[in-house]
């Protein structure tokens, strides 16, 4: 008895593998498709200065709405195409939208609109990959200037491959392109690699912002978070602000720059230029 129990364990076991495999299979097919077929978009989420209001800039996430999956959300397929080296193509691709999509905005606003455009890196990109060449393409071929645009990197690139993140680095601040270190204190990264390295700007994880209220251990992380980015030369953006007291808490903190529901879901190209336009009107008033 307890061996038949075991063998059906070990049967449903198996069912599920195969089932999982599956799945990762046809992901990655319809990812690889997706990718070659331009069927992948970008959304642009507003971040704004806490202290003036202002539009800073836009981050840049991805979507994929496949025919058949459906809508599949970046947590699932980022990862999918970290695996299957697809990132490779993928964040090519997001680094040209990105720089398009600023120089569509600026021939529509008649001149270079003052905002910045931030684009994730995967650390599997940054290794598999001449993101430097790839960056100074994107530019050149939009016409767009290094410095409107923002590379944000994660914590684990530090880890997984210091010599070429510092290369990296270097190579990007001299085509003057701003690096923001993302989901900051989620990581792992050392303080004196971080002093070591030109990074200008630290995105304060969503998990500290999201219960900050009244939560007085989550307000001295982000504190301190800002404290150590001021004595480093570094500003700040908190991400995942859903609620005005956040934001106000943030100016009160001291952090500089915040994204999240509260001020605007990720937005199509056109709601987003849109979107830059009204909200500049008013605050210029
Ligand atoms: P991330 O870079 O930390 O991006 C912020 C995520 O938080 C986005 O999720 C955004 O939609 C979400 N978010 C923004 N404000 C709020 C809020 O107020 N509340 C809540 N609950 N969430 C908020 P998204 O678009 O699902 O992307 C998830 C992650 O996938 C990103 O995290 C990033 O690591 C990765 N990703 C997305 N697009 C790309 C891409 O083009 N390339 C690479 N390498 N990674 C990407
Ligand atoms: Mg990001
Ligand atoms: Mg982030
Ligand atoms: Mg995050």
């Amino acid at each position: 008895v307890k061996r038949a129990k075991k063998s059906g364990t070990l049967e449903v076991y198996r069912a599920h593998v195969l089932r999982e495999a599956l799945k990762r299979f046809t992901l990655e097919n319809r990812l690889r498709e997706a990718i070659d077929c331009g069927q992948l978009t970008m959304v642009f989420q507003p971040l704004i200065n806490l202290q003036t209001g202002a539009v800073k800039g836009f981050e840049a996430l991805a979507r994929w709405n496949d025919p058949v999956l459906g809508q599949v959300s970046p947590a699932e397929f980022i990862p999918v195409a970290e695996e299957s080296g697809l990132i490779v193509p993928l964040g090519r691709w997001a680094l040209c939208e990105c720089a398009q999509t600023l120089a569509d905005w600026d021939r529509r606003f008649g001149e270079p609109l003052p905002l910045t455009m931030n684009v994730n890196l995967s650390p599997v990109q940054m290794v598999r990959d001449n993101v430097p060449r790839a960056v100074e393409e994107a530019l050149r071929y939009a016409g767009i200037d290094g410095s409107r645009l923002t590379i944000e990197l994660t914590e684990s690139a530090l880890i997984s491959d210091p010599d070429k993140t510092r290369q990296l680095l270097a190579a990007l601040q001299a085509m003057n392109v701003t690096v923001a270190m993302d989901d900051f204190g989620t990581g792992f990264s050392n303080l004196a690699s971080l002093q070591s390295l030109p990074i200008d700007l630290l995105k304060i994880d969503r998990s500290f912002v999201t219960d900050m209220i009244g939560d007085e251990d989550k307000v001295a992380i982000i504190r301190a978070i800002v404290s150590l980015a001021g004595a480093l030369g570094m500003q700040t953006t908190a991400e995942g602000i859903e609620k005005r007291e956040m934001a106000d808490a943030l100016a009160a903190l001291g952090c500089h720059y915040g994204q999240g529901y509260f001020f605007a879901r990720p937005l199509p190209p056109v709601e987003a230029y849109r979107y830059w336009v009204d909200r500049s009107s008013s605050t210029m008033i």
